[in-house]
């Protein structure tokens, strides 16, 4: 017989290393492996000493409430093949947030507003078709925009749609124009975004806020405008007890040379450091745009930054 701790770790290394041939996993997905482990002792360490295994089976809980499938049309693979991925992975919480349609199609690459119904459709059926261990939500990744709620109402009030996460590619100035994010000339309207992400954070409509620090994609020096955001944010999240995402997605694009030094595009530490020690819940968001990365070595390199961070994170979904 096994010990509850060699059982659980027998499960990751059945994981990673049954289901795949050795030759096929890379270094970094390997040294996440490791760095899991390690993560993992610590836990089985604390758990024996507070006489209960609770703590350690939270933290190794597989989910993800952020994935996108080919309707949105610059993600590939069905929505079934992402099942299948995360079946196969062991992940026992899936949840689709593919982006959301709008009635005028205002953002582009996305999935048609036709397509609303159906996708919604299909993933009930998968929600069906699946068995115990894992179970299926039916969610959008959506801008905040003012004058909408009542659309984001209509979806949530739908029997078929559990949630909504805040995705602000966009963001609305005073006079109501959309800016994109990814086409900034400067840092000087950076605290309105953080202000529509505390706006959309008091509506209650969605459930975190993914990649609150997107913005941070930008190549412009650290000034006071990326400061006052990050503390616009984190305060908001603190007073309307709103969970962020720490996303790994920013991870996928690859370490660059920016003006506040080299990093990622988003996550920016700069933000998370503020993060750490507030007491925010925090979710690891994979925002895979391709099956194979609904839970790969990539989450969870981001689950052991937040570790390295010192930032505890939520696996647990009540929809
Ligand atoms: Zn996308
Ligand atoms: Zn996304």
């Amino acid at each position: 017989m096994y010990s509850k701790a060699e059982q659980v770790m027998g499960d990751i290394l059945i994981d990673y290393f049954n289901n795949e041939s050795l030759w096929k996993i890379d270094g970094r997905t390997m040294a996440a492996v490791f760095r899991r482990f390690d993560i993992m002792e610590r836990y089985l360490n604390q758990a024996e000493g507070a006489g209960r295994g609770g703590a350690m089976a939270n933290t190794i809980q597989k989910v993800n409430f952020h994935t996108h499938c080919e309707r949105c049309r610059h993600a590939r693979g069905k929505a079934e093949e992402y099942v299948e991925e995360a079946v196969r992975a062991n992940v026992s919480k899936l949840g689709f947030s593919d982006h959301m349609p709008y009635y005028d199609d205002r953002f582009g690459l996305r999935m048609p507003f036709t397509e609303l119904d159906d996708y919604l459709r299909e993933i009930t059926k998968l929600r069906e078709a699946c068995r115990e261990n894992l179970t299926i939500f039916r969610g959008f990744e959506g801008e905040y925009v003012r004058e909408d709620n009542a659309y984001y109402e209509s979806l949530l009030s739908r029997e078929d749609c559990d949630y909504l996460l805040l995705g602000q590619h966009f963001y609305e100035r005073a006079d109501g124009e959309l800016i994109n994010v990814y086409q900034l000339e400067n840092t000087d309207d950076y605290e309105i975004y953080a202000a529509n992400i505390v706006e959309a954070m008091r509506t209650g409509y969605f459930r975190y806020a993914a990649h609150p620090d997107l913005i941070f994609l930008n190549d412009f020096p650290w000034d006071i405008h990326c400061e006052r955001a990050c503390d616009i944010m984190v305060d908001g999240a603190v007073k309307y007890g709103f969970a962020l995402e720490y996303n790994a997605n920013g991870f996928r694009r690859g370490k660059q040379l920016y003006a506040d030094g080299e990093r990622y595009p988003y996550p920016h530490d700069r933000f998370w450091e503020k993060v750490k020690g507030t007491g925010i819940s925090v979710y690891v968001g994979s925002d895979c745009h391709d099956p194979a990365q609904v839970y790969d070595g990539i989450v969870e390199t981001a689950y052991g930054k937040l570790e390295e961070m010192g930032i505890a994170v939520r696996t647990d979904w009540i929809c």
